[in-house]
């Protein structure tokens, strides 16, 4: 008879299940795992607090500590890292659209917001309080996408406007530029229940538009942040590990990989391996860190 596991003991084991699928390693499960075990994404509110490691889970942000380690990554063991099969075929992204004059392009992204609408078209919409478009400038060198909104963005009607909103605003600040200088938008533009992933019907049906947004901004480097993002800018799924430390290309423009803000503050001691990412795309943008004063 399986043992019941208190809830404590559950959240952690979730999260060390995830943060191993995260690096690719799959081959570890005894037992088959249940995928809606790991689709239900805990409210960050309910992580547990690391008893005598003060700042654990904090939305702190020390660049300048962190040695880059890009070059030496390599997964955390020994095991064999696998490809994770693709059930489901991803929708063909649209052509690239025409570039746009960057005056027009505040309107240009007005006229996919109308577009979009008081959408309906994936199951998303029936939890949603508001939609997600984006936020920041239409401008942007720099655009970073996430998976999705969770209770805060929801709320709010704004992109990472939550406790990994606040870390994402940190790693922006410590590569030298202000949050109303970049781009931040999701692959879905509303909130999945219980901040699950997104299921491909939803992110395919969704991502258009973010194509789209890509396309009016034309930013010189997205920085996909976590699996989902870079699963659906891509087209496939691939090991996150496999996919981190170099620039890949999406949509005539240099996207980069790391991980989600949210599993950062899961686990701080992947900060380091985010900031060797954020390195690579600020060497692409010719940005150097701010001075610490
Ligand atoms: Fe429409 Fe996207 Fe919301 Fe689905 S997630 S209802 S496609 S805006």
């Amino acid at each position: 008879m399986p043992r019941q596991l208190d809830s404590a003991t559950r959240v952690a084991l979730v999260e060390r299940v995830r943060f191993y699928r995260d690096l690719g390693l799959t081959e570890f499960y005894r037992r088959p795992v249940d995928p809606a075990l790991l689709a239900a994404e805990p409210e960050l509110s309910a992580q547990p607090e690391t008893p005598g490691a003060p700042g654990l889970a904090s939305e702190t942000w020390e660049p300048a500590s962190q040695p880059a380690l890009f070059a030496d990554f390599q997964p955390a063991n020994s095991h064999q890292v696998h490809p994770i099969p693709t059930r489901k075929p991803f929708s063909a992204p649209p052509e690239i659209a025409a570039a746009i004059p960057p005056a027009g392009r505040a309107a240009a992204l007005q006229l996919i917001r109308e577009d979009i609408g008081d959408c309906t078209r994936c199951p998303l919409h029936t939890g949603r309080n508001k939609l997600v478009f984006g936020d920041g400038s239409p401008v942007a060198r720099l655009m970073f996408v996430g998976e999705g909104p969770g209770a805060d963005e929801d709320a709010q009607g704004l992109p990472f406007v939550g406790r990994a909103g606040q870390l994402l605003n940190n790693m922006i600040a410590a590569m030298g530029l202000r949050r109303e200088e970049v781009y931040i938008a999701n692959v879905v533009k509303c909130r999945p229940p219980g901040n699950r992933t997104p299921v491909p019907e939803e992110a395919n049906t969704c991502s258009p538009f973010l194509f789209r947004q890509i396309d009016v901004i034309r930013p010189q480097v997205v920085i996909a942040l976590g699996a989902t993002a870079v699963t659906y800018l891509l087209g496939a799924r691939q090991p996150l590990a496999g996919l981190r430390g170099r620039v890949h290309s999406v949509r005539g423009t240099q996207l980069i990989v790391t991980y989600h803000p949210a599993y950062l503050l899961r686990d701080p001691r992947q900060k380091k391996e985010a900031w060797a990412d954020l390195q690579i795309a600020m060497r692409e943008l010719g940005l150097k860190p701010p001075a610490r004063g």
